[in-house]
């Protein structure tokens, strides 16, 4: 795979120093824009960025200049991949401007999750639902004409991500008819600086605003049925309870389920033991175990598990008959890799390998923008 330029919006925040780090070692990506609000543009991201992370902070990428957030304000040329990590309300207005400019923007917002004709992809569950790119006005408008096009890809919820990985082979042998979720989300989850300490320290706060409908809404579209132009949401009841807690990384979630064919406890290991839909497409950020199961009584634990496939794969334990539906079990997975950055760029591998970048210019490396 040749490598290609790609962007960052909304660089210098959580999710933002993740793409960092995964994406400075990445073989087919390489960062040559960097992009957050108008206080840091002009600033080196050494500067403008609090560091955050447990591995140092790149010195080339340190010395990059933040550039003004918006796509004709790039000094050199454009990268034609732009990973977003942008609040909803700032992303609605800017992702579509980069769209419009011919990007392929891979959005961890929640701004377009929704939007009928905006892929909300987990490679491993619905690499299908990516076809609706080319219903986006953006594309069309451009394909008439002489290049691409740009398009909007958007990755779920971080709560949505670890749970729907646990979920597909489920619904996939044995139907899902409800589900009864409980998170524990971590305080990277709020961003930086999220939740005051005074706040969260020795506590449980039960409100994350707009959480428990993002989670339901987008599970269903995760699940349903690509048809043509439009998703056919999965027909299950969901409700979900949604907690911030003192974690520093990683969302726990108890869940019960009632699916609609009986299935065994022996079943149920088998399908989540043999769900490995990417494998032999060779993509760097896919784990080659998605969903992992533990079979010791108390884990998953989110020190503990959380990077179970470099941070991409869901762990899942303590499955048990549920008194009230069926089943009860506990999924783990990180919230901001496998639940925004990592999940993000394995949108982006899943892209690359159909063919739906623009081409590689020989010369592209040469746009790296450095103080
Ligand atoms: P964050 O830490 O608050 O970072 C926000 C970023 O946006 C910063 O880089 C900030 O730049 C930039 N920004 C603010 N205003 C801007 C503007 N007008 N134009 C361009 N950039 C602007 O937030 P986060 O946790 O990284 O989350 C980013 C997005 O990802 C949110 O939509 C969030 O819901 C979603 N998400 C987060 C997680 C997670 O676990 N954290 C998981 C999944 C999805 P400055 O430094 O210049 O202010």
């Amino acid at each position: 795979m040749e490598r290609r330029n790609v962007g960052i919006l909304g660089a210098t925040g959580m999710v933002g120093q993740r793409f960092i780090q995964l994406l400075s070692q990445h073989p087919w990506f390489e960062i040559t824009w960097l992009a957050a609000s108008d206080r840091s543009a002009g600033k080196t991201y050494g500067e403008a960025c609090r560091w955050k992370l447990d591995t140092p902070l790149p010195p080339k990428i340190a010395a990059m200049t933040l550039q003004p957030n918006v796509p004709e304000g790039a000094v050199g040329e454009l990268p034609k991949i732009i990973f977003a990590a942008l609040d909803a309300e700032i992303a609605r207005e800017l992702e579509p401007k980069f769209a419009a400019a011919g990007c392929a923007v891979i959005s961890n917002s929640s701004a377009f999750r929704m939007t009928t004709d905006v892929p909300l992809v987990v490679p491993e569950v619905n690499a299908d639902h990516l076809h609706l790119i080319e219903h986006q006005s953006w594309r069309r408008e451009s394909q008439a004409g002489s290049h691409p096009g740009g398009y909007i890809v958007t990755n779920p919820n971080c709560s949505a991500i670890g749970l729907v990985l646990a979920l597909k082979p489920l619904e996939e042998r044995f139907g899902i008819e409800s589900l009864f979720v409980s998170t524990m989300q971590a305080v990277s989850g709020a961003g930086y600086p999220g939740v005051a300490s005074l706040d969260i320290l020795g506590n449980v706060i039960p409100f994350i605003k707009n959480e428990e409908e993002k989670l339901q809404e987008e599970v269903v579209k995760l699940l349903g049925t690509l048809d043509d132009n439009h998703v056919e949401m999965l027909d299950a009841r969901l409700t979900a309870h949604c907690n911030r807690v003192a974690v520093e990384d990683g969302h726990t979630e108890c869940v019960s389920i009632k699916l609609r064919k009986p299935a065994t406890y022996e079943e149920i290991l088998a399908a989540w033991a043999e769900f490995q839909p990417l494998n032999g497409q060779h993509l760097p950020s896919a784990p080659d175990q998605p969903v992992e199961y533990d079979t010791a009584i108390d884990r998953p634990q989110p020190r503990l598990d959380r990077m179970r496939g470099k941070g991409m794969a869901s762990t899942v334990g303590r499955l048990r008959p549920c008194s009230l539906l069926d089943w009860k079990f506990v999924v783990l997975s990180h919230n901001t890799i496998r639940g925004a950055a990592g999940a993000a760029i394995l949108n982006a591998e899943v892209l690359a390998r159909l063919g739906k970048f623009a081409s590689v210019k020989k010369a592209e490396v040469r746009g790296a923008v450095y103080a």
